[in-house]
């Protein structure tokens, strides 16, 4: 919803200031569909209102549902044509659920395994079509499961949140804004593929919210050749600017790593593994997340079940902490890197 358009709407029509605050309240908290459903209003204002706005920025397709696991996944349509989609997963907790979005049309960052890189970058989104998303999953929800609560938010759909910092970082303010969402910054993670400057810009200004890094190969050969943005910034300096986050926040931080067969889940990577985290300062704060690929149109293959257990092993012996993911959505294309908005 576009916010300044509204209030100077209300304003040009000599409305007092607190109808934009009962509007916010009914949009992004009691999550109404339209806004006929706001009672608070008198009739006529909210018919006009209704004939000037659209709660939401895109036009959502129909949903799509993964039977195994509950997640849902929705293609929406943008005003220019453009299409991205959004996905809800089953929370940790019965009846909590989260929200993983995208904030780019497409990737600039080209990772070989990945269906949305493939695609290439279109454009940005704007912080309302990143905010709406969210919006979205929350009248879903109100409308399918009332007693059901939208917990957790993950930048982990399509594109890369730190290249489209500006957007993003507005986008997590308005999630932030007790007037708007109201969500507790614990509860919304941003998952870069190793933007290293702009992982030292997440820890000043966020340092609160939690951080993914995709690590997925442990050595700077394998890492530039699928993953581009390792030319750019390489291991070292991925592990200078985690060092900069964990002195800056002391939170965890999680290192994902998806697991490919006989590429990056051998003993050796192991190995690498430990030689890259030896270089990071406050160890104990690293937790890695190991997911097992999801297969997309690409040469790649998932790693066998006992392979993943295997390498979980290995870690441990390490003494580097580390969890076997259960990806969510495979089925209807919506797990992590399957994401190619398809029509
Ligand atoms: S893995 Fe993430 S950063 Fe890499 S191409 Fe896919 S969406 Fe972009």
């Amino acid at each position: 919803m576009d916010i300044k358009k509204l209030s100077q709407y209300l304003e040009d029509n000599k409305l007092p200031k607190f109808r934009l605050k009962q509007i916010l309240k009914a949009v992004y908290q009691d999550s109404v569909s339209s806004f006929l459903e706001i009672s608070t209003l008198a009739k006529d204002l909210r018919e006009k209102i209704d004939k000037e706005f659209n709660i939401l920025s895109f036009k959502p397709n129909e949903i799509q549902s993964d039977k195994k696991d509950g997640s849902q996944k929705v293609l929406l349509e943008l005003k220019d044509g453009h299409a991205i989609e959004t996905v809800l997963m089953p929370g940790s907790i019965d009846k909590h659920w989260t929200a993983c979005i995208s904030s780019q049309v497409g990737c600039p960052m080209g990772c070989s395994f990945c269906a949305t890189g493939k695609i290439g970058f279109k454009r940005n989104l704007n912080y309302e079509e990143i905010i709406d998303q969210v919006l979205f999953w929350k009248q879903y929800l109100k409308k399918n499961k009332a007693e059901d609560t939208l917990s957790n938010i993950v930048f982990m759909g399509m594109g890369e949140p730190f290249m489209n910092w500006d957007e993003v970082s507005l986008a997590i303010k308005k999630l932030l804004d007790e007037s708007l969402f109201n969500f507790s910054a614990r509860h919304i993670s941003v998952s870069t593929s190793g933007v290293a400057d702009k992982i030292k810009k997440f820890a000043r200004e966020f340092p609160q919210l939690n951080l993914a890094v995709s690590l997925v190969f442990p050595n700077d050969e394998e890492r530039s050749k699928n993953m581009p943005v390792n030319k750019k910034y390489d291991l070292r300096e991925l592990a200078q600017a985690i060092n900069y986050y964990l002195q800056t926040t002391n939170r965890k931080i999680f290192f994902e790593y998806i697991l490919f067969d006989g590429l990056n889940d051998r003993e050796e990577d192991v190995t690498q593994i430990a030689r890259f985290i030896a270089n990071i300062e406050k160890k104990h704060l690293i937790h890695i997340n190991l997911i097992r690929y999801n297969s997309t149109d690409t040469s790649f293959r998932p790693s066998s079940r006992e392979r993943a257990e295997d390498f979980h092993k290995n870690l441990a012996k390490l003494k580097i902490a580390s969890t076997i993911r259960k990806s969510v959505g495979g089925d209807i294309n919506a797990a992590c890197g399957q994401l190619a908005a398809k029509k």
